[in-house]
């Protein structure tokens, strides 16, 4: 008996022009972070459920939406692993295990393109499997880092043709403004906490700042008239977040304050930032790319006080974005050439150039089946190839081969060494 199988809800398969679009992406961002200096880290899909779910971590990320599983070792002991809901902590893990702290230079640049898990109701844009493409610059605590990390984010955008989007910027103050912060917003919300959510009442207690971004209560009359934490900062914070916004503007870049921004996860200092868009036909104000400077994070896994400043952006978002923005991916399946052996006697001949020319460098396939002249030639328009390469008795015996121009309808029969070079001719004209 057969079965059918259907892939898990909320995943999806992707091929044909969809998977040629992600390449595109992918090429890139690679592309980009090549000419940034920044190079690429690669951490296992699953780690340590530990490594995610810190103390103090009040996120909904954290919280509900992790995939975690038990298994049993040889030990016998029963470690729990959970599939990365997020990029930072696992490099983090990553970063201090292998003491790069110590090893890798005092600035160090990393990217990566690599699939999030997490358990949510799915929705467009918001897979249950997600890739992400995200940066972590890690080093000196400066706002030079900060816009650098921006300006990467915003070339991927500005070079695949997006151009409806806005960037936010906010401070968070480093650790005593946070700390003055915390103590303003408790006094703040503490007559109000009765009438707010149970989770606000959790983060009352792990951390109020998230209370600020509470789905269930954000018309809350207490959410908002919460103090501004522009109140809290103390002078160090209020310096650092004046020269990001000078080397924004040195950039030519434009943003806005937004003063409630404070990302979905607990652990950042100084700078916040999101891109939204602003394109109305994919719903305003959803997120691109958002990130920012996580200082204590480094210390938190066991290494030295270490600077650190990164953003993640959704490749399933990003590509909804670049299909309403018109973006031509160029993902039309396209060949060179197409190898058209005519009979039996001839399919080994032309397998045999066919393999020549893709060490030359051509995009080159071929029919094996021994399909008609006219199914052949179907195959041809389906692959858009640019040139045919025929051979029946009479080319294998004379050592030829006979080529056709699909644009120019040209036809030459030449010995088969000087076939690529009328290929390269044909092809360099176009
Ligand atoms: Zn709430």
């Amino acid at each position: 008996m057969s079965q059918r199988y259907f892939v898990p809800r909320g995943t999806q398969d992707t091929y044909g022009e969809e998977v040629r679009k992600w390449q595109y992406i992918e090429r890139l961002a690679r592309d980009i972070c090549e000419r940034f200096h920044i190079n690429e880290f690669r951490t296992p899909i699953y780690e340590h459920t530990e490594v995610f779910k810190r103390e103090n971590d009040a996120s909904d990320v954290v919280n509900k939406e992790m995939y975690t599983f038990v298994i049993k070792n040889r030990e016998g002991e029963s470690p729990s692993l959970t599939l990365r809901p997020e990029g930072t902590a696992g490099f983090v893990r990553a970063f201090v295990q292998n003491k790069l702290y110590a090893t890798g230079g005092s600035y160090q640049k990393y990217f990566y393109i690599a699939p999030n898990f997490r358990y949510e109701r799915p929705q467009k844009g918001r897979m249950r499997i997600h890739h992400q493409f995200g940066v972590e610059f890690v080093g000196p605590s400066s706002p030079y880092a900060d816009v650098e990390a921006i300006l990467t984010g915003l070339t991927l955008l500005k070079e695949l043709g997006i151009t409806k989007f806005k960037l936010l910027v906010n401070t968070l103050g480093d650790e005593e403004s946070q700390a003055a912060y915390k103590v303003a917003l408790r006094d703040h919300f503490k007559p109000h906490l009765d009438t707010m959510c149970a989770d606000c009442k959790r983060r009352f207690e792990q951390n109020p700042l998230r209370m600020l971004d509470c789905k269930v209560d954000h018309d809350h009359e207490a959410v908002k008239t919460a103090p501004m934490n522009s109140d809290s900062l103390n002078d160090v914070s209020k310096e650092y977040f004046a020269s990001l916004k000078s080397l924004l503007e040195d950039q030519g870049i434009d943003f806005e304050l937004d003063s409630r921004l404070v990302r979905g996860l607990d652990y950042y200092h100084h700078t916040v930032f999101e891109v939204v868009s602003t394109d109305e036909n994919v719903g305003a104000q959803s997120t691109i790319f958002g990130g920012g400077r996580y200082n204590k994070l480094v210390e938190y896994f066991g290494g030295p006080e270490t600077g650190a400043v990164g953003f993640g952006m959704g490749i399933e978002r990003l590509l909804i974005l670049a299909d309403a923005s018109g973006v031509d991916f160029n993902t039309q399946d396209s060949l060179d050439v197409f190898g058209m052996p005519m009979g039996d006697n001839a399919k080994p001949y032309v397998f045999k150039m066919v393999q020549d020319l893709r060490q030359a460098g051509l995009k080159v396939d071929m029919d094996i089946e021994g399909k008609s002249f006219k199914a052949q030639f179907k195959m041809v328009d389906r692959y858009h190839a640019k040139v045919t390469l025929v051979a029946g008795d009479d080319e294998v015996s004379q050592g030829t081969i006979t080529l056709k121009n699909i644009q120019t309808k040209e036809t030459v029969t030449v010995n088969k060494e000087q076939a690529l070079e009328v290929i390269q001719a044909w092809l360099g004209e176009k």
